[in-house]
C-alpha cells in the first residue's frame, strides 16, 4: 500500500533495530482516512472467503480490525488483557507475550462471540515475532472456528513472525514489508541495497 508507505516513512520513528514507533498515525493518534484505506485493503484481498468476523488485541489492533470490520459488515471483536478477576470459564484465554513491553499477559474472549460457525480474519499493528497472532489463532482454535487469514499493517520482515504463522498454516497478508531499520532508518522489502 503506497500511501501507508509514504506514512510510514514521513511519521515512523525510529527507536532502535527492532522498534519503529507510528504513533503519529497509528498507535497513539490515528489517521482515520489511512484506517479506512488499510480496512478496504484487507476487504480486497479476503472478500471471497466468507469472513464472519474480525478479531484483534487491544489497543492498537483496534483501529485497523474496526474499519476492516465495516468493510466486510461484521463485527470487530477484540481480545482483552485480563485482570484476574475477570478470569471466567465463560471465556476462552490465551498467554501472549509482548514484543514492546516484554511481560506476557493472558487475553480472554468472551464465549459468546465466537463460535465454530465463525471464519475469522486476525488483524494487528505489527508483525514482529508472531506471538500475538499464534495467540489469537489459539483463541479461534479453542472456540473451533476457522482462521482464514491474518491481515497486518506493518510487518517487519526481519523478526520470525511470518515465518512461524506460516509453519502454523496460517495466510499472512501484510500492507507494508519493513525489512531493516537499522542506520535509525526504514528500509522497506525490495528497497534493500
Ligand atoms: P509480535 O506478537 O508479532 O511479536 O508483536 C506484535 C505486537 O507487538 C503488536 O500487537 C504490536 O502492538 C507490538 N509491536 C511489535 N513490534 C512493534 C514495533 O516495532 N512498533 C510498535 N509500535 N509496536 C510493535
Amino acid at each position: 500500500m503506497d500511501l501507508l508507505k509514504q506514512k510510514v516513512e514521513a511519521d515512523g520513528v525510529v527507536i532502535d533495530e527492532k522498534i519503529l514507533k507510528v504513533d503519529g498515525f497509528l498507535n497513539h493518534q490515528i489517521d482515520a482516512k489511512l484506517m479506512h484505506s488499510v480496512g478496504q485493503t484487507f476487504y480486497e484481498q479476503f472478500k471471497e472467503t466468507g469472513i464472519t468476523k474480525i478479531l484483534t488485541i487491544e489497543a492498537s489492533g483496534i483501529a485497523p480490525a474496526i474499519m476492516a470490520a465495516m468493510h466486510f459488515d461484521v463485527p470487530c471483536l477484540f481480545a482483552k488483557k485480563a485482570k484476574p478477576s475477570t478470569l471466567t470459564k465463560e471465556a476462552y484465554q490465551a498467554d501472549i507475550h509482548s514484543f514492546t513491553k516484554n511481560t506476557t499477559s493472558t487475553v480472554i474472549v468472551a464465549k459468546e462471540f465466537l463460535g465454530a460457525h465463525d471464519r475469522v480474519l486476525i488483524i494487528d499493528d505489527f508483525l514482529a515475532n508472531g506471538d500475538a497472532s499464534l495467540g489469537l489463532n489459539e483463541i479461534v482454535q479453542q472456540a473451533q472456528a476457522t482462521t482464514v487469514g491474518v491481515g497486518i499493517v506493518v510487518e517487519k520482515s526481519f523478526q520470525p513472525g511470518r515465518e512461524r504463522l506460516e509453519q502454523a498454516g496460517l495466510k499472512v497478508s501484510s500492507l507494508c514489508k519493513v525489512a531493516s531499520l537499522s542506520g535509525n532508518k526504514v528500509t522497506f522489502v525490495g528497497e534493500e541495497v
